[in-house]
């Protein structure tokens, strides 16, 4: 059984073509600079060679078009015709309060994903815009959208409310909903595998850490609690979004700067966490390089950054009371083993409690690609 993850962002479309049966990744790639001059598709089939080629890319329309052409291309392509492909998995960032989990794609979902645009408007309307075009173009193949929220629908209210006057929660759903939820449930499902428990009994930290770093409480295989909020600004300090602030530094700044919404937001999303503080870069990898060469704000940056991550790891402890397994993942958890390291020497009440220390790579495409199979099986039925 054949699956298509398609990921859409502003001006790209990631896509991953899945063995469900065999958990197997067949190809993959990414249509890049969609809208741009420097529009570019890279393929590339597993144990295979990386096909690069520019090509002209209007809009993303366009970009579900030529995912479809390379798919079947004689030359590098994989499939024979398009209704090889069983279901198109959708992963939509936001599915606001409505969604609690994966779901088969029809005019009413639809119009829902269209609706919480306004809680993500970054992320939402391009994932709609693959919808609708993959709709078009892989016509008779049933869409099923995954939700990086639904995972944290299990919040209790306490969790996900916050103390500003109820009116607003009410008027306009401010409260907070996390994100990366599909990456914390694959390494909460992988992780009670290595524990040899049912994911029912499992207390778990995950910590996905990557350009977007969040961690979260799992209680019984189910999050209780994420560090990210109504955006995924909140919590951690990340590759340039700063995460937790006083909110009162916004109304501080907009006054002394002369900001708009825009230009506080722009500051805080694209220019602040390692890159605004280290003035180095937004990836790790040069923040430590830059350390080694003596950067004192590149260290302050790392410093910030592990600071945070402990305070989280102290406190969904102490919600969690018993831990199973604290869990590193995504680009930096999985690649830098020093911070997983410093963790254990600062949780050695845990370690010695029993909790393990474990570091489990990610694979959001695969859950997406297996809940995609199992709702257009049931359906199916
Ligand atoms: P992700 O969002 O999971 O793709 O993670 C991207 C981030 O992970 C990058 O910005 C880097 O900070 C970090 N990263 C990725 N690969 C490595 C690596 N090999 N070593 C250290 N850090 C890495």
């Amino acid at each position: 059984m054949l699956i298509l993850v398609i990921n859409c962002g502003s001006s790209s479309v990631k896509y991953e073509l899945l063995n469900v049966a065999k958990e197997t990744s067949i190809c993959g790639g990414i249509v890049e600079c969609i809208g741009g001059v420097r529009s570019s598709v890279a393929h590339e089939v597993v144990d295979g060679e990386l096909i690069k080629r520019r090509i002209p890319c209007k809009d993303h329309h366009e970009a579900i078009e030529i995912v479809r052409d390379t798919l079947i291309d004689p030359r590098h392509g994989v499939l024979s015709d398009v209704s090889d492909v069983a279901g198109v998995g959708h992963r939509v960032v936001h599915g606001g309060e409505e969604f609690h989990s994966s779901t088969l794609i029809d005019r009413s979902v639809i119009r829902s994903i269209e609706k919480f645009s306004e809680l993500a408007p970054l992320h939402n309307p391009p994932a709609l815009e693959g919808i609708k075009s993959c709709m078009k173009i892989f016509e008779l193949v049933p869409q099923v959208a995954v939700f990086d929220t639904a995972f944290h629908h299990a919040m209790p209210e306490y969790a996900y409310c916050y103390g500003i006057p109820y009116k607003y929660y009410k008027k306009y759903a401010i409260r907070k909903y996390g994100f990366h939820g599909t990456s914390h449930r694959y390494v909460s499902i992988k992780a009670a595998l290595v524990l040899k428990k049912p994911l029912e009994e499992v207390n778990l930290i995950t910590a996905h850490l990557g350009n977007g770093c969040s961690i979260t409480a799992v209680a019984g295989g189910k999050s209780i609690d994420t560090s990210m909020g109504f955006t995924p600004l909140d919590g951690l300090l990340m590759g340039t979004r700063s995460g937790s602030i006083d909110p009162a530094v916004v109304f501080f700044l907009m006054k002394k700067e002369n900001l708009t919404a825009e230009d506080i937001s722009d500051a805080l999303n694209k220019k602040s966490g390692f890159l605004g503080v280290s003035g180095v870069s937004n990836d790790i990898r040069d923040i430590l390089e830059a350390i080694k060469e003596g950067n004192k704000r590149a260290k302050l940056a790392y410093d910030i950054f592990v600071y945070r991550i402990k305070k989280y790891i102290g406190s969904y402890a102490a919600v969690l009371g018993n831990v199973d397994a604290v869990v590193f993942t995504a680009g930096i958890g999985e690649n830098v083993p020093e911070i997983k390291n410093e963790m254990k020497k600062s949780f050695s009440y845990l370690v010695e409690s029993g909790t393990r220390f474990m570091t489990i790579r990610t694979n959001e495409e695969l859950l997406i690609a297996k809940d995609t199979y199992k709702i257009i099986t049931e359906q199916t039925k």
